[in-house]
């Protein structure tokens, strides 16, 4: 029987359902999550390891990178990638891939069900139900807002804003993006402004990608244009939207609604906002149904044995 490769993961994938038994049914794995002090486990361990897997979650710092003179390789699950040091890597020579595609159809559900459990007051209503106020609260919930006809600001077109652009065709929507540069393949229109965009807009969906070159790109002027009757939804990351300027809208009254699947510090979601019932709030559940973690897990998978087999992984990021 042939020695298995070693490897190093970096953490437990708690939101997968088998990635943990099947890499450790195949690999000889380095579970770096377990080791207080990662530096002395790569130090001892790390020597000769040509391949590691990690996530979006987890990602893999310069430190880790430098710690493994050998490493050619890095196999992430999910497609976002702001916690991988590229830069770091790539001036190596080791190869990045990640999950993108795969995930692109469930985050795109999730964005619309978020949309659509602001403005129709789905979850406020699913409390008011639950707390036994039906019946007994004059008046049942505030009304909503309609959805269908309106019009959609998608701040990023990428695979995943596209897929979301799509679903509001079928909504009978006018859609409208923003990103940095204008596609020549689509019909939407672009606004080279986000503010315009959000001012034009009744529902504003942030599907950039993370990471410092999107920091506060909602901030507190494209927050107060979208205004008292629009929602903004964000399915990328936290930090793409200044959330103490998204309180401070919400409170005063400037910005209608929000329905965040993401936080600038999970999981730490701010009391006001769990306090505010112009809030839908859910725990980064984007990507998490079973098809699709499935899916991320055999395209990390597949990455990971194309890399060892051939030496190229399927799906690089190129950063
Ligand atoms: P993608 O295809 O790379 O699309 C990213 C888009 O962001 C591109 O259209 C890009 O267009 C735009 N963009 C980048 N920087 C920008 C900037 N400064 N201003 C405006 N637009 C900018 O990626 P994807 O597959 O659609 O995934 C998007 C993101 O969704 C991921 O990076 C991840 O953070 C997030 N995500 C979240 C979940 C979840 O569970 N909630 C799950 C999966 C993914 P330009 O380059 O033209 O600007």
């Amino acid at each position: 029987m042939t020695a298995k490769t070693r490897i190093i993961q970096v953490g437990s994938y708690a939101g997968s359902p088998t990635a943990n038994d099947r890499l450790a049914r195949a690999y000889d794995i380095v579970e770096l999550w377990k080791y207080p002090d990662r530096k002395a486990a790569l130090a001892e361990h790390g020597k000769g390891i040509t391949a590691l897997v990690t996530s979006a979650n987890y990602g893999c710092s310069a430190e880790i990178i430098n710690a493994l003179p050998d490493l050619k390789a890095i196999c992430s699950w999910g497609v976002g990638y702001e916690t991988l040091d590229i830069k770091a890597a790539h001036a190596r020579g080791i190869q990045v891939s990640n999950t993108p595609d795969v995930l692109t159809d469930c985050v795109a559900d999730l964005a619309w069900g978020l949309m659509l459990a602001g403005a129709r007051r789905i979850a406020q209503g699913d409390r008011f139900v639950r707390a036994g106020s039906w019946g007994q609260v004059h008046g049942g919930i505030p009304l909503g807002t309609r959805v269908s006809g309106k019009k959609l600001g998608i701040v990023g077109l990428g695979r995943i804003g596209e897929a979301i652009a799509k679903r509001g065709i079928g909504f009978d929507m006018d859609v409208r993006y923003h990103s940095r540069r204008q596609r020549n393949d689509v019909s939407y229109g672009y606004e080279a402004s986000l503010v315009d965009l959000a001012k034009w807009a009744d529902f504003l969906v942030v599907a950039t990608v993370g990471g410092p070159g999107t920091f506060h790109l909602v901030n507190k002027e494209v927050l107060e244009a979208l205004g008292p009757t629009g929602t903004v939804i964000n399915i990328a990351r936290g930090p793409v939207i200044d959330e103490a300027a998204l309180v401070e809208c919400l409170e005063s009254g400037k910005l209608g609604n929000a329905a965040l699947d993401v936080f600038e510090q999970e999981p730490k979601v701010p009391d006001a906002l769990k306090a505010n019932e112009k809030a839908v709030l859910l725990p980064h559940i984007g990507s998490a149904t079973l098809e699709t973690r499935k899916a991320m897990e055999d395209l990390m998978v597949e990455n990971l044995e194309s890399f060892l087999k051939t030496g190229k992984v399927i799906t690089p990021v190129e950063g």
